[in-house]
């Protein structure tokens, strides 16, 4: 085997709770993130030397910034920890985007994600899960949650992850607006004693594990809104609007700017979808997806 294409899905957070700031400034989190079927397409070819990354796409780097070329980077240097220097190490990396960029939805990560995937079947398989998951873990805290997808519940820094049952086939209607939010300035801007309401993460979880999607989509619950709505109170009109158009529950995915809806069923979603189009650019009807369907 010499290539493999993957097709990489997005995420959205059906809730983020800050627990505590670190002295080095990371966070405590509890998420729950689910994989939804919006896919960046990854094909990884091997090469004798050197790492290649192609992608179309003006806010994307085709160089070492690549999220994508750092995961092969990390891959590598493991390979060679694991196989020596006799093994030839290089990969030609093509990226085609249809995560729209700087959103919430986790497109770096996922493709991020790809490439260790990619990399491991092309070379056998060589590095078993535990190194894939510490290798992920030091690309960023969401790389860990693409290795796998379906729903789970991410805490510590992102990187602690529990699989929860699956809970596919969601009616979802997303809307990024025309701005980006960097999500270290979110996290920094957050001031922990005024988050507004905060998520009871045993409820959701529970409410996942009966498959009982009004109460899933009435108790989400992000504390970043309290942050991103004061610079862009956009994301309120587009969560109130997904709501008037018939949604169970809306709200923003990650630090935004990306807003999603939970709908009762394809009909609604796609008549909400019809009419958001008619007022934003960027308007997706998806389904959520279980653990490896991709
Ligand atoms: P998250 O939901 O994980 O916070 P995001 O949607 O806010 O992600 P991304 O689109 O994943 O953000 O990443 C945006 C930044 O990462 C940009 O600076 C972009 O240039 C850089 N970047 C590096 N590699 C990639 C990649 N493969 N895809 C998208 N962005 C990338």
């Amino acid at each position: 085997m010499k290539e493999i294409t993957l097709f990489m899905p997005a995420k959205i957070n059906l809730s983020i709770d800050v627990l505590n700031r670190r002295a080095d400034g990371y966070h405590y989190v509890e998420m729950i993130m689910q994989a939804i079927d919006l896919y960046d397409i990854v094909r990884v070819e091997k090469q004798t030397s050197g790492i290649t990354v192609k992608c179309e796409h003006s806010d994307v780097p085709e160089d070492q910034r690549n999220i994508a070329w750092k995961a092969a980077e990390h891959f590598f240097a493991e390979l060679l920890v694991q196989e020596g220097p006799s093994i030839e190490k290089g990969a030609c990396i093509s990226i085609k985007k249809a995560i729209p960029v700087f959103a919430g939805l986790g497109g770096g990560s996922t493709d991020a994600a790809g490439v260790l995937k990619a990399l491991n079947m092309l070379y056998n398989n060589c590095l078993d899960g535990k190194k894939l998951l510490q290798i992920s873990k030091r690309l960023g805290a969401d790389v860990a949650f693409f290795l796998r997808g379906g729903t789970q519940k991410a805490e510590g820094v992102g990187e602690e992850l529990t699989e929860l049952p699956e809970f596919e086939g969601i009616n979802l209607v997303l809307v990024k607006p025309d701005f980006s939010v960097s999500t270290p300035w979110a996290y920094q801007s957050l001031d922990l004693n005024q988050m507004g309401e905060r998520p009871d993460t045993a409820y959701i979880v529970n409410a996942i594990k009966q498959k009982n999607i009004n109460n899933l989509a009435s108790s989400m619950r992000n504390v970043l809104e309290s942050v991103t709505i004061k610079e862009h109170p956009e994301i309120n009109t587009i969560m109130e609007k997904m709501i008037e158009y018939g949604a169970l529950g809306s709200r923003m995915s990650g630090s935004g700017p990306t807003v999603f809806g939970i709908f009762p069923d394809e009909q609604t979603a796609k008549l909400a979808q019809s009419k958001l189009i008619n007022e934003y650019t960027h308007v997706y009807y998806n389904k959520s997806i279980g653990r490896g369907k991709y």
